[in-house]
This record gives structure tokens, C-alpha cells and sequence, in this order.
């Protein structure tokens, strides 16, 4: 694209592409692709060395909640740094741990009362997924041991963690050593079938759940979803009531439900965690991304006190819970963790998001009916466009076309960072955004798409 930054524009940029291996990247692409590089951020906005900057209105991987080097989480990590670095976790422990696992609680669901700590979002899949196992067996039911997950979920990419995962982009190519989920059908809106409305096509999906549960919960440890949206499948949205009811046959047939919210937690769906929009509490709450505010890898499994008692056992090595990370509880990290949740004590961030999601909402309405775009939709700060070939059939473009590709090169020559999913283009600003910043991102998401589907 002539009107994009040339690929090596900075001598960083090649110095980068000479030694490191990007993820989620086809390094070949780098030939033609420019490969940014960001010298310094600030709020919502990434500066280049070229002398360029750019509108992050994906949160850096949907972890950046607030911006950039919000000064409270700055301050925070200054003061942290000249107390304590970090520490291994087994046999002792610090303030920040102890503090940030308190407000946890504090803020979760009720019944949520044990933290576990890991380092990035995947582990924390991980954590909850032998947790959960492990507690059947020390409950003398060892014979439970596969998982329901969604079709179209997305829960990380380490092997237990791709394993539930549906996204075929991510999952195929590993598959063989992969275990095999159970799939059940996505309450994903998008797929319900014309005349219906969202919460008819939960209730729908809630009974194809039910029969997949009555032939197999006597061997089924956890249902497992992303709650309000499944983000990485492609930002695909479904009605609270799913969860709710999802909820109630968990409990039916004694199965244990898995929240992961590490991308729709702190705030992004309009309430501080997903599920209080069902007023579900889960056995297992999977949080990262927006945990540190986007500063520092964590993340931390939340569970109940039932859940803790299944492991507490004298002289029992067997029945405790052996799982560790070198990293676990790092106080820096940790630190982070608690000034973003001071930030949300101290600052009016959830009704200041609804004001902003109002606003997107307004200026989206400029594609609705455009002949290449089949949904709007959004959850709170989560915004998704669903490009396709034609808009009553809903015929998709072939995705060797790459058309997000040209929505996210056009993006950058406005300056602002799009990184569609396949045919979705999508928005997940930070949490400081201004409205003047909201109607940029969307004016040039629209210039993109008229480029792109031309
Ligand atoms: C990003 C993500 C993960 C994985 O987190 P990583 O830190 O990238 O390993 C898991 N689940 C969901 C819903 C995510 O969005």
C-alpha cells in the first residue's frame, strides 16, 4: 500500500526484524508489512521512532485498560521497586500478594475467596483446568476428567489452554497433541437464526447444553466460556441469560463453571467483571490482560472455599495442588495489580466508560446499513463490525482476500491501530480515551472498510 509507512523505516525496525520472532506473525509478511517501532506511550496514544504516533485503539492485546503510564500505576511501580523486586512464593510471601488477593475477593463474585497467582493468562487456563480435575479426583471421582468448552472460544495458546480452545487459525495445526474438548454449540447472536432474538437463541443453545450434559456429566469436570463476548474468535457477543442458565445446569449436574474473563474482565463489558451482568458467581475466574492495567504480566485464578478444601489435607502431598510458575505473585506485578484496582475505588471509571460507549455506538451507526456490513455489535467498550461479500445473505469474503489486512494498513497511514480479526474490524480503546479520539478511530475504521471492500 503506497500510503502506508515504508516496512523498515527506522533502524530499529530492522535491527527487530534481523533477530526477533514475532507472535501470531508470519515473518515473511515483514517483507512488504511495516514493522512499527514504538520509542514511547502516553494515554491512548503509541509515538514511533520515525516521528509518527498512533491511536491504540486495541489496548495493546486488550490489556492496556487505562493507557499508557496511567501516573498512579507508574508511582505505584517506583515505589514497589525500591521495596521489593520479587520473591518466590512457596514458603513466604509479601504485602502486595496478600493485599491485591484481599481486594480480589473483595471485588469478585461472592463466594470467590482463594486466589491462586500465575504470570499470563493461558497459565491461568491452565491453573483452572487441573484445579478443577484435580479436585474431582481428590473427591473420588477421578473418572471425570474432559472438559466442555464453546465453539468459537478462545482461552490461550499453551497446550491445556488450546486445547478448549475452537479457533481453528490457532488450534489446527497442534492438534494432534492436543486433548479433545467437548463442544458445545457458541450463544453467539450473530448465529441465531433469522427471526429470532439473542436471548431466544441462549435459550437455545442453553438446552443443546442440557442434553450434552445428560449424556456426559458423570465424566465432566468444568464447563468452560468466556462470558458476555468471545473475544479472539471475533468479538462474537451473546445475552446474560446464557450465563445465568449455564449457571443453573452447572449446579444441576454438579459440574464446575469456568469464567474466563481475561479479556472481558475490569471493566470492558460495562461492569468490573462480566458475570455480575448474569449475577453468576463461577467456581473458577480466570483474570490477566487488564489485571496490571497493561504494565506487567499476571494473572490469578479466583476460587471457592469448597474448592480450597478439597486440597487441604495432613501429611497429603497427593492431594495438594502442585502446580507453580517461577514468577508466581510477583511483587512488581502485583503492586501493578492493586493501583489498577485503587484506580477504580478512586475514579468514576465505569460510568465515564458508558458515556464513551454511547458515543461509539452514535458514530457506528454510519454503517448500518452498508451493503458490506451484516452486524454492528457491542458489549460496554467492545465495539465489532462484520464485513462480508454481501449483506442479506451474509456470504463472507474468502479470508485468503485479507480484507481486515487492508482495514489495518489503512489504519496505520491514518495513524491509528486497527487490528482486525479476519472480517471483523473491531474497537477495544482504553479506558482514557476522549471523544474526539472515539470519532477518529471510527471515521478512519470506515475510510479502511470503504477501501477495503472496493
Ligand atoms: C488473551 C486471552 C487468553 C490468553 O492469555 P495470554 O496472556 O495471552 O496467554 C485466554 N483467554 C482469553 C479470553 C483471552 O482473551
Amino acid at each position: 500500500m503506497s500510503d502506508s509507512p515504508a516496512p523498515f523505516a527506522s533502524l530499529l525496525a530492522a535491527r527487530d526484524l534481523a533477530v526477533v520472532w514475532h507472535p501470531c506473525t508470519q515473518m515473511h509478511d515483514h517483507e512488504t508489512l511495516p514493522m512499527l517501532a514504538i520509542e514511547r506511550a502516553e494515554g491512548a496514544w503509541l509515538y514511533a521512532t520515525d516521528g509518527r504516533r498512533y491511536l491504540d485503539a486495541v489496548s495493546s492485546w486488550w490489556t492496556n485498560v487505562f493507557g499508557h503510564r496511567h501516573p498512579r500505576i507508574v508511582a505505584g511501580l517506583k515505589d514497589q521497586l525500591d521495596r521489593l523486586d520479587h520473591i518466590m512464593l512457596a514458603g513466604m510471601t509479601h504485602e502486595p500478594a496478600v493485599a491485591l488477593a484481599e481486594k480480589l475477593v473483595r471485588r469478585a463474585p461472592t463466594g470467590l475467596t482463594r486466589v491462586f497467582y500465575a504470570d499470563n493468562g493461558s497459565s491461568a487456563i491452565e491453573v483452572a483446568l487441573k484445579m478443577s480435575f484435580h479436585y474431582w479426583r481428590n473427591q473420588g471421582r477421578p473418572e471425570r476428567n474432559r472438559f466442555i468448552a464453546l465453539r468459537g472460544g478462545y482461552h490461550g495458546e499453551t497446550l491445556g489452554a488450546l486445547s478448549v480452545t475452537d479457533v481453528p487459525l490457532y488450534r489446527v495445526t497442534y492438534a494432534p497433541l492436543l486433548f479433545e474438548p467437548i463442544l458445545a454449540p457458541s450463544p453467539d447472536a450473530y448465529l441465531r437464526a433469522t427471526g429470532s432474538t439473542p436471548q431466544q437463541h441462549a435459550a437455545s443453545c442453553l438446552a443443546d447444553m442440557r442434553r450434552l450434559l445428560e449424556e456426559s456429566a458423570a465424566r465432566v469436570c468444568a464447563v468452560v466460556l468466556e462470558p458476555l463476548v468471545q473475544c479472539a474468535g471475533g468479538m462474537r457477543m451473546h445475552h446474560p441469560d446464557y450465563i445465568s442458565g449455564l449457571r443453573r445446569l452447572c449446579d444441576k449436574f454438579e459440574v464446575h463453571l469456568i469464567a474466563d474473563e481475561i479479556a472481558v474482565g475490569f471493566g470492558r463489558t460495562g461492569t468490573l467483571f462480566a458475570c455480575e451482568q448474569a449475577a453468576v458467581s463461577p467456581d473458577f475466574l480466570c483474570l490477566s490482560k487488564g489485571l496490571t492495567g497493561g504494565t506487567l504480566p499476571l494473572s490469578a485464578v479466583l476460587t471457592t472455599e469448597a474448592v480450597h478444601a478439597a486440597f487441604y489435607a495432613e501429611y497429603s502431598t497427593g492431594r495438594a495442588f502442585l502446580h507453580s510458575h517461577s514468577y508466581t505473585g510477583n511483587a512488581l506485578a502485583c503492586r501493578a495489580a492493586l493501583e489498577t484496582l485503587a484506580i477504580f475505588d478512586s475514579e468514576p471509571v465505569l460510568e465515564r466508560n458508558r458515556v464513551l460507549a454511547d458515543r461509539l455506538c452514535a458514530r457506528l451507526r454510519a454503517l448500518e446499513r452498508h451493503p458490506h456490513v451484516a452486524d454492528i455489535r457491542q458489549t460496554g467498550m467492545i465495539a465489532a463490525i462484520e464485513l462480508v461479500r454481501d449483506r442479506e445473505s451474509r456470504d463472507p469474503f474468502p479470508a485468503d482476500e485479507r480484507r481486515g489486512l487492508r482495514v489495518y494498513l489503512h489504519g496505520l497511514s491514518r495513524g491509528v491501530i486497527l487490528r482486525p480479526l479476519g472480517n471483523v474490524v473491531y474497537f477495544m480503546p482504553p479506558y482514557c480515551v476522549t471523544a474526539e479520539e472515539i470519532d477518529l478511530m471510527v471515521d478512519v475504521a470506515i475510510e479502511g472498510i470503504e477501501r477495503a471492500v472496493a
